[in-house]
């Protein structure tokens, strides 16, 4: 059997003011070209880098979000290379005396056969480093442009143990990793905006099917596929390699050690170049720049860690009782876990001043599926961000006793959160304003059923023999007629009774 040993390498742009050795704007990659730019970060001779204080602090604090050893001392190295994209033909980033060493995470693998569903990923070190400009490839004119904005923003290259097993565990671990840098506002980590980066290490290895044991010592040659810049591409890309390998393996060849890219347009890897080693990029260390003190920062950044998302997402199941898959959509996304408990703990408040007893999990489930289901979509729709929105936890519960009490039923709670999105405010006054309400005309219901009873003798018919979920068909009748204010469940009833069943 041959399994895959994966490792990943990733880059995720700080959330800083300024980038890591000038005092230049970290700006968005859609800023106009070259406009944050100075001596220092376009390589000018002479410059001299100063070190951002706040990278170093966002640096050891995802060091510490990563269960890393955080050394009293670190330093910069230049890592030498020629590139268009690298004005000083070097870049200054850390080789042997990284921030952040020996660390770990822990997953839960919804799917995996145990012990696989939880594992640990050890992450080796974690270091600053600048980032590259960017090449700009211009079809129409086919010359290339440089934008320097990029150069010299920082960037905190996260290297994990050879710890992942399959494509999905990569994906669910990088999905992890954004969650975390997020949790600690350390970086936006959008991988389509190019804010997370990642590059994966595979190699195959052969298991004996019998022992489970290895058939050899060591690893068999790796190749690293780079610039993975969405969950899909690193799931896909390794899926690809892992095919592409056992193939060679089973022609008894082994892969060459290699670096390879990701062709989204083909699915498939394709080699780029033969891979160089540490020795290739000459690291030496930094002279225009004094070693880092850590030991301050790190006791600093430990004292207000905030809470990490693996115990938020315990916690929202726990505490108030959200589904599993709840819970990590609420807490993947950026306030919705903040926004869920506090709409939990005001519908906690109207329980008891209505006198009734708090159904924690029921009310988690209907919380849940509006939260991240309705409203969630309503928002998505339009382009809005949670933030952006003014309905406030106060009017969210509120909206959801309404539903829960059968004031206004499913469809129409649909249109009242809409509105509730558009003219803010209380959702009890819109309900009335909009006349969205159940009514409470069991008259009109009562005509209707008899109604449609007598002008449908073949539904009758079906039901009395046994078909009972035509009933449902007179349900959805008599709500069209009453322009679904109808209580469904009530006119339900009403049908059953007048059929006599
Ligand atoms: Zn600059
Ligand atoms: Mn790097």
């Amino acid at each position: 059997m041959l399994i895959p040993i994966i490792g990943l390498e990733i880059h995720a742009r700080l959330k800083t003011q300024s980038k890591m050795f000038c005092s230049c704007p970290n700006v968005s990659d859609d800023a106009p070209p070259n406009t944050a730019i100075c001596h220092v970060c376009t390589g000018q001779p002479g410059a001299l880098p100063a070190v951002n204080d706040e990278a170093i602090h966002l640096g050891v604090r995802a060091g510490l979000a990563l269960g890393c050893r955080i050394p009293d001392e670190s330093h910069f190295d230049r890592k030498n290379y020629f590139y268009p994209d690298l004005p000083k033909g070097y870049q200054i980033s850390q080789f042997d005396f990284p921030i952040a060493l020996a660390g770990h995470m822990d997953l839960d693998i919804p799917g995996n056969e145990p012990p696989r569903d939880r594992i640990r990923v050890g992450i080796t070190r974690a270091h600053l480093e600048e980032d590259a400009a960017k090449n700009i490839h211009d079809p129409k004119t086919g010359k290339t442009l440089v934008d320097f904005n990029r150069a010299g923003t920082p960037l905190v290259e996260i290297v994990t143990e050879p710890d992942i097993r399959s494509p999905q565990e990569a994906k669910y671990f990088l999905q992890e990793l954004q969650a975390v840098l997020r949790a600690i506002n350390a970086s936006d980590a959008d991988m389509e905006k190019g804010y997370m980066r990642c590059d994966a290490n595979i190699s195959l290895l052969e298991i004996d099917d019998k022992t489970h044991l290895p058939k050899h010592e060591g690893l068999n040659p790796k190749v690293e596929i780079k610039n993975l810049n969405s969950f899909r591409a690193v799931e896909r890309a390794l899926a690809f390699e892992v095919a592409r390998q056992k193939k060679l393996f089973a022609k008894k060849e082994l892969p060459a050690e290699s670096t390879r890219g990701w062709d989204e347009n083909t699915s498939e890897t394709f080699e780029q170049r033969l891979k160089e080693t540490s020795s290739d990029y000459r690291y030496f260390p930094e002279p225009d720049l004094p070693p880092l003190s850590l030991a301050k920062i790190r006791e600093e950044e430990k004292s207000h860690l905030p809470e990490l998302p693996a115990n938020k997402r315990l916690r929202l199941m726990d505490e108030w009782g959200f589904t599993d898959e709840d819970a990590r959509y609420l807490v993947a996304n950026e306030g919705w876990a903040d926004f869920a408990e506090e709409v939990m703990g005001e519908l906690g408040a109207w329980t008891e001043t209505a006198g009734k007893k708090i159904e924690k999990k029921k009310f988690a489930k209907l919380a849940g599926s509006w939260l991240t289901n309705k409203y969630a979509g309503l928002l998505a729709q339009k382009n809005m961000a949670l933030s952006e929105s003014d309905v406030d936890a106060e009017n969210f519960a509120e909206f959801l006793h309404l539903v829960n009490d059968g004031a206004v039923n499913s469809a129409n709670a649909q249109k009242l959160l809409a509105l509730m999105v558009e003219k803010t405010g209380d959702p009890s006054h819109i309900l009335e304003e909009h006349d969205l309400g159940q009514s409470e005309d069991p008259k009109l219901v009562k005509e209707t059923v008899a109604r449609l009873i007598k002008e449908n003798p073949g539904q009758v018919a079906q039901i009395k023999a046994g078909k009972l979920g035509v009933i449902k068909w007179f349900v959805g009748g008599v709500m069209k007629v009453t322009e679904g204010r109808a209580n469904p469940e009530k006119a339900e009833e009403e049908i059953k009774k007048q059929l006599g069943l």
